[in-house]
């Protein structure tokens, strides 16, 4: 799939240190293949190659440190940006009920998409009532039905033969009767687009003017999914998105177009057929996920919640820039006493355990007293610079620190190991990056 294609475009580029231009083109041609492969949209790989192109040529980038991750840093950045940046979240209306309209073709899964928001909204404590709008389908009142009794969120119905648009719009009274603050009104789809189906949608529209019109789209069909969206875009005024049966394989193509070709945000993926097969859709860990960096971000996430929030932001920069230098390292140990068993933490790191050296890290009080005074014997420069540790330097760290030249070594040495796990982390690859990418 594409995850794996360009990681392994990445961990081609940092096999070779210093790049030259030639290195990035020949990786940002890869990366073109891998997205069409992937089937994103013609025109939306050619401006994001050329983005990430424009970026990463620059001097300051190849005479870096770390080129390759800082070109993996930017095409982290520039795929978040193709996603829409930030997470889109759902509307709400300070008039209640808040209503969102489902659209999309037959199959796509508006019915069992209506059902899981009205779980995720009801587990937020709000009281969403459903609407059945499709008449036609033989049975799909039935199934809104049996989905709203499943989760006991009521279903409002006036059977099949009263007009969607009247549905709606008595669906609408009867939520403000009842205080329901969410209607979900899901509506009937067609094999294809069709003008007796984008009038019908857009009469309800009209009559009951939603907060958000979700499209629902089955993410299997790549860049048809992102072609029936801009149509319907066109004639419907669309809010958001909703990618369905991400849990298939699917190639990534419309995730990463959606957003480009028709202006509108992904706002929720669907994973399954089960009701809580829905989440609500982060371009910036998407990203993460397809560059293999997910369980750093869940680790990150983990960390946010123990630990001081722009602590572990920094820490996170840190990591993906390899800025760490010594007193990094001394932060970091006291943050890690703070999340919990050191193994448990190294299982979230894909590759740390088969890093010789890291799992001899040990983060009890006397050990990190030591180190502490290793690292605090050091000058500043010495600090920020592990390469300028010269054996003379670092027989002045055991004579200033009470330890023995072995001590230093051995600490210099895990410094170096943990420093180039913090490289490798910007390009995990392997089976966890991968699962990431499905759940
Ligand atoms: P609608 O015609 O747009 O209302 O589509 P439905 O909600 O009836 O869904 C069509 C089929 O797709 C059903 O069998 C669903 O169980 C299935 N489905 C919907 N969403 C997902 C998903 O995220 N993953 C998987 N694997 N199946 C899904
Ligand atoms: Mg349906």
């Amino acid at each position: 799939g594409l995850a794996t294609r360009l990681q392994s475009v990445f961990s081609k580029l940092r096999g070779k240190g210093k790049l030259t231009e030639d290195d990035v083109n020949e990786a940002l041609r890869e990366v073109r293949l891998a997205l069409l492969e992937a089937d994103v949209n013609f025109k939306v790989v050619k401006d994001f190659v050329a983005k990430v192109r424009e970026k990463a040529i620059g001097q300051e980038v190849l005479q870096s440190f770390t080129p390759a991750m800082v070109v993996v840093d930017i095409v982290n950045k520039e795929l978040t940006e193709l996603m829409g940046g930030t997470q889109s979240k759902l509307a709400r209306s300070n008039r209640p009920p808040t209503v969102i309209m489902m659209a999309g073709l037959q199959g796509a899964g508006k019915t069992t998409t209506s059902g899981k928001l009205a779980k995720m909204l009801q587990q937020q404590n709000h009281r969403p009532l459903l609407a059945a709008a499709d008449i036609y389908r033989p049975a799909a009142i039935k199934q809104l039905q049996v989905l709203g009794e499943q989760l006991k969120v009521p279903v409002f119905t006036l059977g099949d033969q009263i007009s969607p648009v009247e549905i709606a719009k008595s669906a609408w009274q009867h939520a403000k009767e009842n205080g329901n603050d969410y209607l979900i009104i899901d509506t009937a789809g067609r094999l294809h687009i069709d003008e007796a189906l984008m009038e019908e949608l857009r009469n309800i529209a009209a009559e009951v003017k939603p907060d958000e019109i979700l499209f629902v789209v089955d993410s299997m069909t790549g860049q048809e999914a992102v072609n029936v969206a801009e149509s319907f875009h066109k004639q419907l005024e669309l809010t958001g998105v909703v990618l369905t049966k991400m849990d298939s394989d699917t190639r990534g193509g419309a995730a990463l177009s959606v957003k480009a070709v028709t202006g509108c945000p992904i706002k929720f993926v669907a994973t399954g057929e089960k009701l809580d097969a829905l989440e609500p859709f982060y371009p910036d860990r998407m990203a993460s996920r397809i560059l293999g960096m997910g369980d750093m971000l869940t680790l990150i996430e983990k960390a946010q919640s123990a630990i001081d929030a722009d602590k572990a932001k920094e820490m996170e920069r840190k990591m993906r820039s390899a800025e760490f230098t010594f007193d990094d390292f001394l932060e970091q140990m006291e943050q890690v006493k703070k999340l919990g068993p050191l193994d448990q933490i190294l299982d979230m790191l894909p590759g740390a355990n088969k890093m010789k050296g890291i799992k001899d890290v040990k983060v009890d009080d006397k050990q990190m007293g030591r180190v502490a005074a290793i690292v605090k014997s050091m000058t500043k420069e010495e600090r920020a610079n592990p390469d300028m540790l010269s054996l003379n330097r670092r027989k002045r760290l055991a004579a200033g620190s009470g330890n023995s030249l072995n001590d230093v070594n051995r600490f210099i040495k895990q410094f170096e190991e943990m420093r180039k796990m913090m490289k490798q982390l910007s390009g995990m690859m392997g089976p966890k990056g991968q699962k990431m990418m499905k759940n």
